[in-house]
This record gives structure tokens, sequence and C-alpha cells, in this order.
């Protein structure tokens, strides 16, 4: 079985949390689907999807908020399912801060503790220290009423943080707050989650806070860990077309491969490459594939060939960089950024380092991303019914997909 691999670490490190298989149904439908992953001793872990694809309730399961249908979550060795919520030494930190507005910023902080019943003089320390950590030491007297978004968030993780807990889940803290804000909260909280070496999970819609923030990052969609791992990683090797089109911007299109190292668009332009033909294709064969090259991995020059040639269609300006879309003869849009500009209507030919193009399996997820639609040669979606290939083959990739994904959790270091 899988969780067994889990359990074997390459590095040695201390898994604080495995979590096996979790499976969680709403009124029939399944949020979460064989959810595996285990979260490192002092990491910070983001875990990173659209709306709705089962964070929060991923999340609320290892805070003993909501039961799973099945699996497991283990903390420090010990399967959690018996353990009450309060029991955990895990806490939460919500994006509504749900603070009590009829006490001070102190007695917030201080709220958890006197309930514990711990020692007067104990509490005074333990929740100026928090007020400090999360830069509130002198607020101690002000009301809620009287702080600004940002300064109650502060609030509710030093009223997580004053409990010393081993663990602290956030969920979307920062989605509250205004752009600036976000960003230095995202600083704050990172070094404060180095300061305290206290383990952090992450929850978060937003790729760019994921890549900011995290030590690791899991990519889902629907109920489903698409990918699992650093933010380099996950921007730099997206497994499938659904992550490279949900980190960041990409030109995701199809191509082919007939042999290890080289590539074919759809044009029929080779380019090399640096990924071997995957196990199951047969070599001398042009096998489908996805091939994604960020925006910013292009050279522009002179049409020549062997290039993405092409014609300017659209330049902007910004500020580090200009952003140009190149329609090519073969009539794919091109997200490209340049340090220089090419005018509109001028022809450019495109081409790219091998170490920048990233090949991955052809999947169901396949047709809807990419920065512009992906597009495939012999492929009239472009213009007409996009649901038209062959649906059943595409299930089974998806299934075949899902397997993989599986095993790569698992063999995740
Ligand atoms: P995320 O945090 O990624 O936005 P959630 O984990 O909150 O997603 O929700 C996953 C899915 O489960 C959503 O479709 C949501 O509507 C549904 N869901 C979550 N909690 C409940 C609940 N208590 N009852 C019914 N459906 C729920
Ligand atoms: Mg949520």
């Amino acid at each position: 079985m899988q969780y067994n691999q889990i359990l074997e670490d390459s590095t040695g490190s201390e898994h604080i949390i495995e979590i096996k298989d979790l499976c969680k149904s709403f009124d029939g439908t399944k949020v979460l689907k064989n959810i595996t992953f285990y979260i490192r001793n002092n990491e910070f872990i983001t875990l990173l999807g659209p709306s709705g694809c089962g964070k929060s309730t991923t999340l609320r399961i290892i805070a003993g908020f909501e039961t799973a249908d099945s699996g497991i979550v283990n903390f420090e060795g010990k399967d959690l399912k018996s353990v009450p919520a309060n029991k955990r030494n895990i806490n939460t930190v919500f994006q509504r801060y749900a603070l009590f507005p009829h006490l001070n910023v102190f007695d917030n902080v201080a709220f958890g503790l006197k309930i514990k019943k711990v020692g007067k003089k104990e509490i005074e320390q333990r929740v100026n220290k928090a007020l400090e950590t999360v830069g509130l030491a002198d607020y101690g007297e002000r009301y809620i009423d009287q702080l600004s978004g940002g300064q109650m968030q502060r609030v509710a993780i030093a009223r997580a943080i004053v409990n010393r807990p081993r663990i602290l889940l956030l969920d979307e803290p920062l989605g509250a707050l205004d752009l600036k804000m976000r960003k230095e909260m995202q600083i704050e909280l990172k070094e404060m989650q180095r300061e305290l070496g206290i383990t952090f999970v992450y929850v978060t819609h937003d790729q760019e806070e994921a890549l900011t923030m995290s030590d690791t990052i899991i990519v889902m969609k629907d109920g489903i860990i698409q990918q699992i791992g650093t933010p380099i990683d996950v921007y730099n090797e997206p497994k499938n077309a659904y992550v490279a089109d949900f980190i960041g911007e990409s030109n995701i299109v199809a191509g082919t491969m007939k042999k290890d190292r080289e590539v074919v668009l759809s044009s029929g332009i080779t380019f090399e490459c640096v990924d071997p033909l995957f196990s199951e294709f047969t070599e001398g064969i042009a096998n489908l594939v996805d091939v994604v090259i960020r925006p910013e991995d292009f050279y522009v020059d002179k049409e020549a060939e062997g290039r993405i040639n092409g014609t300017v269609e659209s330049l902007v300006f910004k500020g580090v960089h200009y952003e140009m879309i190149v329609r090519s003869d073969d009539n794919i849009e091109w997200l490209v950024q340049n340090v220089d500009p090419f005018a509109v209507g001028s022809r450019v030919g495109l081409y790219v380092d091998p170490d920048d193009i990233q090949i991955m399996r052809r999947s169901e997820l396949s047709p809807d991303f990419g920065s512009f639609g992906i597009r495939h040669p012999g492929d009239k979606s472009q213009d007409t019914d996009s649901k038209s290939s062959s649906d059943a083959a595409e299930v089974k990739e998806s299934e075949a997909k899902s397997d993989d994904v599986e095993d790569k959790e698992a063999d995740e270091d």
C-alpha cells in the first residue's frame, strides 16, 4: 500500500503529521478522494487550489472539527480519530477572526489560557510574548473595534500561538486584507513561523501567496492532490497542464515525441528538450504530449528556420518586461515576455532553451488549460465544439493519471 512508503522518509526527517487515504463526502458528493500526504516537523506547508477543491475540509479534519468518512490522520505517530479537537495541540486561525468584541486585545488572547486555568502570572507572560511576536506589544488595552483588519488578524494569530501548539492551521487568514497589508503579513507570517519553530499548515487559493511563503505546496483540484513539491518544483516542473496553468502563466500546447529529448510542436517545429520518452511510449511513434513554455522563457529574435515564427499581435509594457502576444503561422497565440519590445505587426521567431521546455503526459485536464486554451494539431475545437474528442479514451487516461499522481505523492520526499 502506498502509505507504507510514506512512513519511510529518505531524508530522515520527522513527519509530524501523516495523512492516508482521507475520504469525505457531503450529501453523496465526494469532496476528498484519497488524500495522502505528510507534513514535516517545522515546515510551512500550503494547500493550494481553487474554491471548493477541499482545502478547508482537509484542514478541518486535521483540526478535529470534521470527521473523515475513511482514512487516517496520524499526529506524531498517533491516530487522532478518538482525540477531540481541544486535546490535539493544534490551533486554527480563520479568515474571519472570531474575536470577542467586548474584550480587549489582552483578554482576547488570554481567553483560552484562563479557561485552562493557567496561573495569572504565566498568562501575563505568555500573552505579552504572543502580542510581541505579532507586533502588538502596546495594544493590550485596545478594544477590537479600535483595530484595523490587519491588527485583528494579528490578534487572532496571537490567540492561537499563545497556546504553544505544535501545529498552527491557517485557513485563508489574509483573505480579508487589502493587497498591501496582505503582502506585508505574508512576509511577517513566514518570519513568525521560523521564529516560533511551529509547523504551519496554510490554506489559500492564491498561487502567488503560496509561492512566497511555503516550504512545500500541495496543489489540489476537485478533492484530488495534483502535485506536492517545493514552490520551485511546482513552478518549474508542473506534473500536468492543470498545475502548470494554476501556478503562474503558461503556454500549454500539444506536441508529439518520437524519441528521447526531442519534441515536435504542432506546426512541425522540432525543439530539443531534456525529457526522455515516458515509459509507456513507443519509440518511433508520434506520442501525444502537452508542452509547457513559460512566457518569460522565450527568446525573441528574427524569424528563422527551426523557430516559432509569427507576427506580434499586441505589446504591453509591464514594468520590468514587455508582454507580447505572438500569433504563429500555424495560428497559435503565444504569450511572450521580453525585456525588449517588438512592434505590433512585426515578424519574429521564438525559441527556447531545452531546459525551459516542460513535457507532461496528456490528460483529460489538458484541453481546458493554458493562457489561451490548449491547441492540438488537427484539433478543430478552436472554432467549434471543444468536447468532441473521444471521451472514453480520455476517461481511461484520467484514471491512469490519478493512479500516477498517487504514486508520485508517495514517492515525494
Ligand atoms: P475549499 O476550502 O477548497 O474552498 P471546502 O473544503 O470548503 O473547499 O469545500 C469542498 C466542497 O465541500 C465544496 O463543494 C463545499 O461546498 C462542500 N462542503 C464543505 N463543507 C460542507 C458541509 N459542511 N456540508 C456540505 N457541503 C460542504
Ligand atoms: Mg476554504
